[in-house]
């Protein structure tokens, strides 16, 4: 190195070192430039890498988080099964086995059946309505109150939008056809199918394919065309039904273990949030781009697009208000989130009945 560069060099060097170092200034309060902690989170997910859509958020939320924090602040994600199995999620997330998990909060209505809340319950919310009730009306606050429970912080974390009603080997004209029908549907929309005659079956997500190829089950719900194209459903059953009104709007979840996350600096935490935040959003987007083409593929493969009954529907929506009562009636703690769920519901249902409704009505035009 030349003398002139070396001395360039070093006083750069210096002045870096000066900056950091007369940054507790007059206050005396501690660096002006913050000299950021490093921390090392580990994210388990519910979902396998290949459902891009789901696990893509969580990798996102590392990413941005690492960015924020100009690589200070790093978590790693890892996708369901390698740390602890996808069913798991709070649980790890609870005994603080790892800081993060991405999961879908119906999966544990076994240890509370108000988590459903945090997700989506049948005829419930839509995306948009979701999310206005989480974010601005409220709902947030209660389920963190009720997360408080697992030791853990809930942020949003995305959604699916309105899923498909699933893959059928056999069409479905009306409410007759569901007795005895086999299909494979889980929670909540499975103890309403069940009140409606057919006969549930619960299958892991490398199991439905093989059972609906041998009429092991006679119909199975996924997600939406993107993520069901995957799968090849569309090879062993060509009716392809809408909407799954049992999943109008579900909204993924990230929780964060409270101690870990109350640890972090208010800088940390700020970053933490708005990333969930970006990821929520993100999801959503992608979904919607990219269903609308998968849908366009399926349909080419020769898949026939059929909408539910009318007296499917209504059925089902009437059997999903009454479980939902009963749950109400069961527990005082499930009445406090569901009334206050119902009010906000009602009250938005009204008024997407309003311009939404008649926009969408006029605008979109007839399905696929
Ligand atoms: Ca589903």
């Amino acid at each position: 190195m030349k003398r002139r560069d070396f001395l360039k060099s070093a006083l750069t060097a210096s002045a870096v070192v000066g900056a950091a170092g007369c940054g507790g200034g007059a206050g005396g309060e501690g660096p002006a430039v913050s000299t950021q902690k490093k921390v090392r989170w580990r994210l388990t997910s519910s979902f396998p890498r290949s459902l891009d859509t789901l696990y893509g958020a969580a990798e996102f939320l590392c990413q941005r988080v690492s960015e924020m924090s100009g690589g200070n602040f790093e978590i790693r994600a890892y996708p369901a099964g390698e740390l602890v199995p996808g069913l798991e999620v709070l649980d790890a997330v609870q005994q603080g086995t790892v800081q993060v998990g991405q999961s879908a909060s119906y999966y544990y209505i076994g240890k509370n059946p108000a988590l459903a809340f945090d997700c989506c319950v049948p005829f419930g919310m839509t995306a948009r309505q979701n999310s206005a009730w989480l974010h601005e009306g409220g709902g947030l606050e209660l389920l963190r109150e009720l997360f408080s429970d697992y030791s853990i912080i809930n942020f949003p974390a995305g959604n699916t939008g309105a899923q498909m009603g699933g893959w059928f080997k056999r069409e479905i004209s009306g409410l007759a056809d569901l007795s005895g029908l086999k299909m494979r549907i889980p929670g909540l929309g499975g103890e309403v199918m069940s009140r409606l005659g057919v006969s549930v079956q619960v299958l892991a997500g490398g199991e439905i394919y093989p059972a609906l190829e041998r009429g092991a089950i006679d119909a199975t719900e996924w997600v939406g065309p993107y993520d069901d194209e995957k799968l090849g459903f569309h090879q062993v059953a060509s009716f392809y039904y809408y909407p799954g009104w049992w999943e109008p709007g579900p909204s993924l979840s990230f929780y964060a273990n409270k101690k870990a996350f109350e640890s972090l600096s208010s800088e940390y935490q700020a970053i933490f949030t708005a990333a969930c935040r970006e990821a929520e959003l993100i999801m959503t987007a992608r979904y919607d781009a990219l269903n609308p083409p998968a849908l366009a593929r399926l349909l080419s493969a020769g898949v026939k697009l059929r909408p539910f009954a009318d007296d499917i529907m209504s059925a089902a929506k009437a059997e999903s208000l009454a479980l939902l009562e009963e749950s109400a009636s069961a527990d005082p703690g499930y009445r406090k989130i569901y009334d206050h769920w119902r009010g906000a519901k009602d009250d938005m249902n009204r008024w997407f009945a309003t311009a939404e409704l008649a926009y969408a009505r006029a605008a979109y035009g007839q399905p696929l």
